[in-house]
């Protein structure tokens, strides 16, 4: 006889753990407590879609915080084996120059999930709408809409805590406790960082942006560009450095981030560009020499003392390491994605909760935190993927 599986939460974790399901060995059923499924999955494609990162899977996996903890199922469902599973269903990708993969250009978000919900219908999955787990019975059944569920296995898929309008509103946190599950509080991943500018500043600069600089926190560095925002920081060379933020920020209630405006250029260089120049005025020497943009240069003459800016080793030093401090980050719910939610200690190295067995957690409700560029939703496939194929082998 088939086992029952429900798996809660229709995102693309869910959606990949049912797509490698055994239909032979499991009735599948997602429940999904909006109107629709793959709302964030929706949200996420509005801007750059990046559905996974083409670098060396050994490389991918360094991105991940705890890398350890994703390190098999990436390895059983790597980013090519995602690519191939998308081509399958017909969503052809291509290569981005930064090495992001993105959809072939014409393809919209809602095209793929489109696909996706077909290729599941084909295999005789069901969507359950308007489904919401509320609670287990004494069993360790689920609870569903009131009604409690017997299921041989069930698979969470809750998301993480941010967009809550998309319905991963982690309010599940909770529920997870109160059953003795180790839950860790949500913290804002991928987001905006709040820098009290100085008034002059950011009244000629919101909404510039800082191109092809380099952005380090505790030796991490990530390269890539900003935007200059009035509460602070947006973009993905600062989002990736969101766990060493975090850790500066919860022990000093400040962190501090040093930025290369010019990273193509070594300090050598910059020696050299600033001795030979018939530029007198440093301003000129910096914007047309050094090529730094206006919004840099302003940033070096509004935050440096005078005899800084005017002194050519620690203008040089400025350059490629110029101090900000963050205060805060902005609010978990504008955040791309969020740590915390299930302890990683809580599960197996299958994704099964320790004390609770054949109820299973995938996804971003995990406390794994990677950069934005495709990370997150190649996690979520992995992780799904990885599962499936363990409990069909199991099976
Ligand atoms: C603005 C934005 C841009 C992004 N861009 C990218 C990107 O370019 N590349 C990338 O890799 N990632 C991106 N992401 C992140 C990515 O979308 C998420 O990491 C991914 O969707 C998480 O998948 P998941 O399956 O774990 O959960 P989700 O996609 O969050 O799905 C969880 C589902 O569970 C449902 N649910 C919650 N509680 C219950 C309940 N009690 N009962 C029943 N159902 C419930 C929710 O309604 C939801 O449908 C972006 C995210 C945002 C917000």
């Amino acid at each position: 006889m088939k086992k029952q599986i429900a798996i809660i939460g229709g995102g693309p974790a869910a959606f990949l753990l049912a797509a490698f399901l055994d239909p032979e060995k499991f009735t599948i059923t997602i429940y999904e407590k909006n109107k629709t499924t793959g709302r964030k999955f929706l949200v996420a494609g509005k801007g750059g879609f990046n559905l996974t990162h083409a670098e060396p899977i050994e490389q991918l996996i360094k991105r991940y915080t705890p890398s350890s903890f994703l390190e098999k199922a990436l390895l059983d469902f790597t980013n090519a084996d995602f690519r191939n599973w998308l081509d399958q269903i017909g969503i052809p990708t291509y290569i981005g120059s930064s090495n992001r993969i993105y959809p072939k250009e014409g393809i919209k978000p809602i095209e793929i999930l489109r696909a996706v919900l077909k290729s599941l219908q084909e295999k005789g999955i069901s969507i359950k709408y308007e489904h919401a787990f509320s609670d287990w019975d004494d069993n360790n059944n689920p609870i569903i809409n009131d009604q409690t569920m017997q299921t041989d296995y069930t698979v969470f898929s809750l998301g993480g805590g941010s967009w809550k309008i998309t319905g991963s509103d982690g309010s599940w946190l909770d529920t997870f406790s109160k059953k003795g599950v180790k839950t860790k509080a949500f913290q804002a991943s991928n987001c905006g960082y709040q820098i009290d500018w100085k008034s002059d500043f950011i009244k000629k600069h919101e909404g510039t942006p800082l191109k092809n600089i380099a952005i380090s926190c505790n030796n991490v560095t990530q390269k890539g560009e900003v935007i200059i925002t009035k509460l602070g920081l947006e973009g993905n060379a600062i989002y990736g450095l969101s766990p060493q933020i975090r850790e500066q920020l919860h022990s000093n209630s400040k962190a501090t981030v040093f930025i290369d405006l010019k990273p193509s250029l070594t300090i050598g260089d910059l020696h050299s560009k600033i001795k030979l120049s018939k530029y007198r005025n440093t301003a000129n020497i910096l914007k047309k020499e050094i090529k730094l943009s206006t919004a840099q240069v302003d940033l070096l003459r509004t935050y440096l003392s005078k005899e800084s800016y005017l002194n050519t080793a620690s203008i040089i030093k400025n350059i490629k390491s110029f101090p900000l401090e963050i205060i805060n980050t902005v609010s978990i719910d504008e955040a791309i994605s969020t740590a915390g939610g299930i302890d990683l200690n809580a599960v197996s190295e299958n994704f099964e909760l320790t004390t609770m067995s054949n109820q299973f957690c995938i996804g971003e409700m995990l406390d794994w935190d990677a950069p934005t560029g495709g990370y997150l939703l190649q996690a979520c496939a992995s992780s799904g993927v990885y599962l499936a194929n363990y409990l069909n082998k199991k099976n």
